[in-house]
């Protein structure tokens, strides 16, 4: 009697098991040393700096930074982050701004921290770091660029992106801007890659959405970086409910309540999992004694957490910020919009 009811009780348990919902697909995040579950990332800073070159697309040259030099200046910042308990870092200087994937990697390994680099142009600043091509070749051919780089590597390294990074003027969208912005959507369309746009206000933000919309590239798919400099914060709320990132990014400057105040009304609009914190800081200066000065990446945990919690945010509000949106802001995944 009892072996019968433990063998019925295990067909229905069997049986239950067909029914459940399947599990989940385990996400990827693409990392300077490849592949890793994007719940690996833990606590992630998602717009930083190591170096960055402003001399121009036309002169910029890796001769112009030493390696062992730059890595000696930026290491102990890197160490320092993670004492604070970060894991990941994305580096967001786009290639011929300084993009330079074998020193990520080094520091990656020097550091023991995962490191994301990117793919992608940087339009603004009047196309100045803008290579000759982008300018003649048309989105398709672009896009075909960046995805060489997702498939096979960058660079002649086996070092791919694990985002895409544009950016964009912050008036209304120049028909270049535009065409640098559909080369992203046709690029996500085919890698999955998250698309970063330094943008700042909310007039192009929103015109980069549209034209996401239009790829059928779904805005979840898309982070308006800087979105700080965008002071009608209803604003930020209106392109969160779409579903875009809102990244609010240059976190120390002195200005936490602004940034708190932010972050706190996408709180209260039940869309603090659509925010994205980071301080935008380093970074080695090329042609500077040293690399000139350098800010270290560690105000958000000095400056902004103890102010938040004061507001009443608690650890999982904060854990929310700085572990869960990144890993499900830039988990690989193609977003269709319908
Ligand atoms: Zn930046």
């Amino acid at each position: 009697m009892k072996v019968n009811l433990s063998r019925r009780k295990f067909i229905k348990a069997g049986a239950a098991l067909l029914f459940l919902p399947k599990s989940e697909p385990v996400l990827s995040v693409i990392t300077v040393n490849g592949k890793m579950p994007s719940t690996s990332m833990g606590t992630t800073l998602i717009h930083e700096h190591f170096l960055v070159d402003f001399i121009g697309a036309d002169k910029i040259d890796y001769n112009r930074w030493n390696r062992d030099e730059v890595s000696k200046k930026v290491l102990p910042y890197l160490l320092e982050a993670k004492k604070y308990g970060v894991e990941t870092i994305l580096d967001c200087t786009p290639a011929f701004l300084g993009r330079d994937v074998v020193l990520q990697k080094r520091l990656a390994d020097e550091s023991g921290l995962h490191i994301l680099t990117n793919t992608g142009y940087y339009g603004a600043v009047e196309n100045k770091y803008l290579p000759q091509w982008a300018f003649s070749e048309t989105q398709e051919q672009i896009a075909k660029r960046w995805i060489n780089e997702f498939e096979n590597g960058i660079e002649n390294t086996k070092i791919k992106p694990g985002f895409i990074k544009i950016s964009v003027d912050a008036g209304h969208l120049s028909e270049l801007h535009k065409k640098i912005v559909n080369a992203a959507a046709l690029t996500h369309l085919q890698t999955g890659l998250t698309i970063c746009s330094h943008t700042g206000i909310a007039i192009p933000a929103f015109e980069e959405i549209e034209i996401l919309q239009k790829m059928k590239v779904d805005p979840s798919a898309f982070v308006w970086t800087h979105a700080q400099a965008e002071q009608d914060k209803t604003l930020h709320v209106k392109a969160a409910a779409l579903g875009a990132w809102i990244s609010l990014d240059g976190i120390g400057g002195g200005d936490y309540e602004e940034y708190a105040g932010s972050i706190n009304n996408l709180k209260s609009a039940g869309l603090l999992n659509k925010v994205l914190i980071s301080h935008d800081a380093g970074w080695y200066k090329p042609g500077e004694k040293d690399g000139g000065s350098f800010r270290g990446f560690t105000n958000i945990f000095t400056g902004l957490i103890p102010l938040l919690k004061k507001k009443g945010f608690t650890e999982n509000n904060i854990k929310q910020l700085l572990v869960k949106n990144p890993a499900e802001a830039f988990a690989i995944r193609i977003k269709r919009y319908n």
